[in-house]
């Protein structure tokens, strides 16, 4: 084999390799592809028009108008031919006195195929994987402005496989992802509800032993006791973070019309003596109402009013913003408050998961990567602006249904 016929070998598996790629064969008729090869039919003035996509050993026609066969082989096709050049259009005015088609079985019987025009279909690497081709059963040809039409239809039927393909790799992703996420989910959630039993137990065993031996056991003991309850208590709201963190995902049938009003309200109940002990002040007004998942954005404004509340300036008394912006095609809120402030170091920091930049017991470090892995899901984005001292604003998007 030489050099050249070695290079067309390779390149001729790869352009199958892309072709199956796009897995298009004998997938049956698809309306948008239909409606092309209409209109390169009465645009050429031809009775038959084809999207012919080339096989190993046939052509597989996606779309058929004229024709009743649904794959010729290929070793006779016209198309074969046409996709030699891919930037050109293979035209062939009269299969009768051509000497390569006079013989073709297209040619001498059914259907009868006198005139021939193929525009290649490209894909998106560059590889020929069929034409876009008119025929008919007269000698005819194309004027110049057909020509151009007819090319531009091609790309146009290319650019519907293409949207299909990534349609397809979509698809596939999310199912992939799902099954993934169902399954850690699963080993979480698991993990988690085996720990809180014995969490809570000792913890009950702890409260008994500091209640039943509170005038025998020494200051010190007492002590220890409480630090362990504390801790315990601290992991117990690890567990029940953990549990909601893995119940949280984005089920398509779950989008409602939420009134973000009202979860700033249920998030402000939950607060409620938090709140009034602090002389907070939570103003908010006109929130829209959204198309989306009610849990998890209820999980997000919680958080992020719980943040503001526990990080409060100690010297001022707490303000809270809650506002909403309507962009082109999202919503954005903002919960902005007027306490302790982050330094812009640790914008990004504070999104990943048990990352905390303060010494205290006022929570785990988790609150904020489960509002980034939400909004993410919802399909918006959140970030922080902020200045040390003075106070800080979290932002988040979420799209427009
Ligand atoms: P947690 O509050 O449980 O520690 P988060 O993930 O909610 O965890 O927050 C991570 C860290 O970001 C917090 O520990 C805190 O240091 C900082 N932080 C979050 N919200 C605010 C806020 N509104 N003002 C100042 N610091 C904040």
């Amino acid at each position: 084999m030489t050099t050249t016929q070695l290079d067309r070998k390779i390149s001729e598996e790869e352009r199958l390799n892309e072709l199956y790629n796009y897995k298009i064969l004998d997938t049956g008729p698809d309306e948008a592809l239909d409606e092309l090869t209409e209109i390169a039919s009465a645009l050429c003035g031809t009775n038959i028009s084809l999207i012919s996509l080339i096989d190993h050993d046939r052509q597989y026609f996606k779309s058929r108008k004229g024709l009743n066969v649904t794959e010729t082989p290929r070793n006779i096709s016209f198309c074969t031919h046409a996709i030699q050049e891919p930037d050109e259009l293979f035209i062939v005015n009269d299969a009768k006195a051509d000497l390569r088609f006079k013989d073709n079985p297209l040619v001498t019987s059914n259907p009868h195929i006198r005139f021939y025009a193929g525009a290649p279909l490209i894909s998106k690497n560059g590889y020929a994987l069929g034409t876009l081709c008119v025929i008919d059963q007269q000698p005819s040809h194309l004027n110049e402005s057909q020509k151009k039409a007819l090319k531009k239809l091609a790309k146009q039927a290319s650019r519907i496989l293409e949207f299909h393909k990534q349609e397809r790799y979509l698809r596939e992703s999310r199912i992939q992802i799902n099954e993934q996420s169902k399954l850690i989910k699963e080993i979480v959630f698991t993990l988690a509800h085996d720990l809180k039993s014995p969490i809570t137990s000792t913890s009950s065993l702890l409260e008994i032993l500091k209640e039943d031996y509170k005038k025998t056991l020494d200051e010190k003991a007492l002590q220890y006791i409480n630090y362990a309850l504390q801790s315990n208590h601290k992991v117990l709201h690890l567990i029940e973070e953990t549990l909601e963190f893995a119940k949280t995902g984005v089920d398509e049938n779950s989008f409602t019309s939420i009134n973000t009003e009202e979860c700033v309200k249920s998030a402000i109940q939950l607060y409620k003596s938090e709140i009034q002990k602090n002389k907070v002040d939570i103003k908010f007004e006109n929130l829209p109402t959204v198309e989306s998942i009610e849990i998890p954005l209820n999980i997000v404004f919680r958080n992020l009013i719980s943040n503001a509340i526990k990080y409060r300036h100690p010297n001022r008394d707490l303000i809270i913003n809650i506002t909403a912006e309507q962009l082109d095609n999202y919503w954005k809120f903002n919960v902005i408050d007027n306490g302790i402030g982050i330094d812009k170091k640790n914008f990004e920091h504070i999104f990943k998961l048990f990352r905390r930049l303060h010494n205290d017991d006022k929570g785990i470090g988790m609150g904020l990567a489960l509002c980034k892995k939400i909004v993410l899901s919802l399909g918006g984005k959140i970030w922080v602006k902020s200045t040390i001292d003075k106070g800080s604003q979290f932002s988040f998007t979420i799209p427009k249904i």
